[in-house]
């Protein structure tokens, strides 16, 4: 599968917002968008001057959202998809579902630090859902579902601090980090997204 190698900054640099790929470093004053908020590139700055087209504004948005989960260009359009034929509103069920994603709640319930990270720890097969190891990051949630650190993993250096840490969920979740166990207790809103999104541009990108 294609990979992206490039420094996860880059990408922040290039969206001009944060998208936290990084862990701790985002919230510190390592972060290269505070100290360099300049597009990469040697044409960056002057690129970033010019007036963007209504097809530059959508394929931004949609690269923000995309590079913000941690998905490639596939793994997007087919999430996408499945939000078209989906009731309701397709931007918003994008969304809905890039957020009910296993990675993403194990980095949401704050067991892993960047979504990463958090994609690491559900390859490596140290997530369970209901009690059953499920080791695929795309793997969706539902209300009610289960997630823990599967059992006899919870010493692993990954884990071991989590109790000393102030984790704060959504509201649409819970976790107990002296158990290392959370539950989904609703499907998440759209205003659970902190992160200002014009999600209706993806949604005009892909309906041309
Ligand atoms: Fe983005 Fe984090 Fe790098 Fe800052 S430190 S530019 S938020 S990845």
């Amino acid at each position: 599968m294609a990979k992206y190698t490039d420094a996860d900054c880059r990408l922040c640099r290039r969206e001009g917002c944060k998208l936290f790929l990084k862990g701790e470093r985002c919230t510190s004053s390592k972060c290269a968008l505070e100290r360099r908020p300049t597009v990469p590139g040697q044409h960056g700055a002057q690129n970033a001057r010019k007036k963007q087209s209504e097809y530059g504004q959508q394929l931004r948005e949609k690269q923000k959202i995309k590079r913000y989960y941690g998905l490639l260009e596939k793994q997007f359009h087919l999430t996408y998809e499945t939000a078209s034929r989906m009731k309701g509103n397709t931007g918003e069920n994008l969304l809905m579902l890039l957020e009910r994603r296993l990675d993403n709640v194990v980095y949401r319930m704050g067991i892993a630090t960047s979504r990463a990270l958090s994609r690491q720890i559900v390859n490596h097969g140290l997530i369970t859902v209901n009690g059953r190891v499920v080791n695929i990051p795309s793997y969706v949630v539902s209300e009610g579902d289960v997630i823990a650190v599967k059992e006899g993993k919870g010493d692993n250096g990954l884990f071991k601090d989590l109790s000393k840490m102030k984790i704060t969920t959504p509201k649409w979740m819970e976790f107990d980090a002296k158990t290392l166990t959370g539950r989904i207790n609703a499907k998440p809103q759209r205003d659970d997204i902190d992160m200002n999104f014009a999600e209706h541009l993806v949604v005009e990108l892909y309906s041309k």
